[in-house]
This record gives C-alpha cells, sequence and structure tokens, in this order.
C-alpha cells in the first residue's frame, strides 16, 4: 500500500523504525541515528553491506538471520543510551562502543564521506584511528561474521 501510494501521489515516504528488516525491504536511502544524531547515512546497500559506525554493526548484529541456531543468542548492545538532558561532550556512543579512543571521549567526530552517497561520524574513519576490520555481511548466503579489532 505504501508503495502504491508513493507512486500514484508522485512522493517520498520517511520511515521511522527499529525494524532493519521493513527499511531493507522500503528505503532506497537510510539514516542510522544515536542519541538525537544522524550518525550514518547512505544507500540500503551502502549500509547493509558497508556499514562503518559501530552502533549500526551493533544494529546488524542483532538482527536475527535465517540459518542460526534456535538455541543461539542474539546479540545486543551493551548499555543503555546516554541522558540527554546532560548530552555528552564526545561521541554519544562512547560509553557502549567496544572501538572507543581516548579521543572519543571529549571531542564529537566529524562526518566523513566514505563515498559518492555514504558518510559516517566516527573517529575510526581518521587516518590515524588503529584498523578495524569492519562488520561484514555475505549477499547470498544471509550469514554475517563480527569486526574485530586488528
Ligand atoms: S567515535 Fe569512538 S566511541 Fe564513537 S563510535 Fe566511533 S570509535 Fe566508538
Amino acid at each position: 500500500m505504501m508503495n502504491h501510494l508513493k507512486r500514484e501521489l508522485k512522493m517520498a515516504i520517511v520511515l521511522i523504525t527499529h525494524n532493519l528488516g521493513i527499511v531493507a525491504r522500503f528505503a532506497e536511502r537510510i539514516s542510522v541515528m544515536y542519541a538525537g544524531k544522524i550518525i550514518e547515512s547512505g544507500t540500503t546497500d551502502d549500509i547493509f553491506y558497508s556499514p562503518r559506525h559501530p552502533y549500526t554493526w551493533g544494529l546488524l548484529s542483532s538482527v536475527p538471520a535465517v540459518g542460526k541456531k534456535r538455541t543461539e543468542k542474539l546479540s545486543t548492545i551493551k548499555g543503555t543510551p546516554p541522558d540527554l538532558f546532560m548530552p555528552p561532550i564526545g561521541c554519544g556512543f562512547y560509553d557502549r562502543c567496544d572501538y572507543r579512543m581516548k579521543v572519543c571521549k571529549e571531542n564529537d567526530p566529524p562526518s566523513r564521506e566514505i563515498g559518492d552517497s555514504h558518510w559516517a561520524s566516527c573517529w575510526l574513519l581518521d587516518a590515524r584511528a588503529p584498523g578495524v576490520k569492519p562488520y561484514v555481511v555475505k549477499r547470498h548466503s544471509g550469514e554475517s561474521s563480527c569486526k574485530d579489532v586488528m
């Protein structure tokens, strides 16, 4: 119905959801928000197949995958979001991030272009940051492998 209305009325649709399944089916472009800010934005392929922000990795890791054993626990993102009445000075994801560095605590990461249509705000994208193997999704098997700090 939404696609029908979009075509008929020649309009765009903005979906705000935690349901990545719906996002994958409908969206052409995805913006990932955390603590009131867009922290990564790109085409659906950029976000699902080449995500660059640790929060996006966490979201994708917590999606149930076909082929996973029923006994396997879904991964979660530890901790809780920051109190936005007292917003953090540096990166909003700092307390929950497995890859945090000294610079992240007091400096909000700038947005960095990754491709024509893809950008993210994370100090890991700085040339001086340690190498991190990004989260990888295998397109055909539906399996995913987790990121590792090198
Ligand atoms: S800027 Fe630092 S704390 Fe924030 S997501 Fe990137 S690595 Fe993690």
